[in-house]
């Protein structure tokens, strides 16, 4: 337990860290949360950060390598980390990384991260290289989009020519063809130690405005002129799968790992998403993975009904990240998850 001491758990103080950093408590580490400027409050206030390194803006955090380092510090990763640092830089991090890095730039490419997941044979949303080809509803999203914003739906070329119009600035998009079903979010961890693959729990993500175009009726939608959905996500909200689904969704996560181990040494570990559409024909589209720990795990810092069946005790997904670190230190395999 000593040596269990001498380490801690470092994050960005964003995203996931509340539970990130009461996991961490949890499992009997220090933690710390690094903070952008003025936004240190929800960390002092729950109290779930044992230090507070206060940073000017994210780049800052490179040069914060070495303070990190004597402070013998594993940093965990989420998606604020990807989206401020680029996983360009996070490749060339010298400290301490729950996860594995080389993983990062398969997910950070929407085409590369299609070949992984339909190589592990999950079914994918078709994708439209040419708008003369749309037959069907399709979405078109830009890769530089923050949260889903911008992004329009279109029934066909003609309605695409118009839409695209008005993102002149855009240069990189994709026209995937539009699922017709209900957004599930599957939350995964899997661990290299145990070698087994768990379920952390589900969510659907609250987004705006397209949550609340069903409060309006479809007439005053019309009349309310330019209100095009937009999927800015604002929250998740925890969902429990019907049971004759867990199955096939154990299966695809199984499959994911197995093909990550074959497209980069070591593979895919700790906890990662599949973010589908299930349909009522009771298909399963993948239209994205997130290859970390996603925001849609917040709502179980208690745990989920999936972690209480296998724990009996309260277990978040931070504090599964903990607990795997806290095993590698005592079986002498920390090598196994840091990456
Ligand atoms: P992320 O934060 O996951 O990177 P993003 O900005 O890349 O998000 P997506 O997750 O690709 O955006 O899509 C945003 C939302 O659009 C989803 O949550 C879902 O509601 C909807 N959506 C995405 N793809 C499809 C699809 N093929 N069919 C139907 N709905 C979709």
């Amino acid at each position: 337990m000593a040596r269990l001491k001498n380490y801690k758990i470092a994050t960005i103080g964003s995203h996931s860290a509340l539970q990130i950093l009461k996991g961490a408590q949890q499992e009997g580490f220090k933690s710390i949360a690094i903070c952008i400027k003025g936004r240190e409050k929800p960390y002092k206030l729950f109290n779930v950060a044992d230090e507070i390194i206060v940073i000017e803006k994210y780049p800052d955090l490179i040069n914060l390598q070495d303070t990190l380092i004597k402070k013998n510090a594993i940093l965990v990763p989420h998606a604020s980390l990807m989206e401020y640092i680029g996983f360009e830089n996070i490749e060339k991090f010298k400290v301490p990384y729950y996860g594995n890095k080389k993983i990062l730039r398969f997910e950070s490419d929407r085409n590369i991260e299609r070949e992984w997941l339909k190589a592990a044979g999950l079914k994918l949303p078709k994708i439209f290289k040419n708008p003369k080809d749309i037959d069907r509803s399709v979405i078109v999203k830009f890769h530089g989009a923050k949260g889903g914003k911008g992004y329009f739906l279109a029934k066909n070329e003609k309605d695409f020519k118009q839409k695209i119009k008005a993102h002149k600035e855009e240069e990189k998009y994709v026209i995937q063809e539009y699922i017709v079903g209900v957004p599930m979010f599957i939350h995964y961890f899997y661990s290299p130690l145990t070698d087994e693959l768990e379920i952390m729990g589900f969510d659907k993500r609250y987004e705006s405005n397209v949550d609340s175009l069903g409060r309006i009726s479809a007439r005053d939608q019309m009349a309310l002129a330019k209100v095009e959905p937009s999927y800015v996500i604002v929250g998740n909200i925890p969902v429990v799968v019907r049971e004759s689904f867990l199955p096939r969704i154990i299966d695809m996560g199984e499959k994911v790992i197995k093909q990550s181990r074959k497209i980069t040494p070591g593979g895919l570990w700790g906890p990662f998403c599949l973010e589908t559409i299930m349909t009522p024909d009771e298909e399963i589209f993948t239209f994205e993975i997130s290859a970390r720990i996603v925001a849609g795990t917040n709502p179980y810092i208690e745990g989920s009904p999936y972690t209480w069946l296998k724990y009996n005790e309260p277990m978040s997904t931070g504090r599964r990240i903990a607990r795997e670190i806290k095993m590698a230190i005592k079986q002498n395999k920390l090598n196994k998850v840091l990456g």
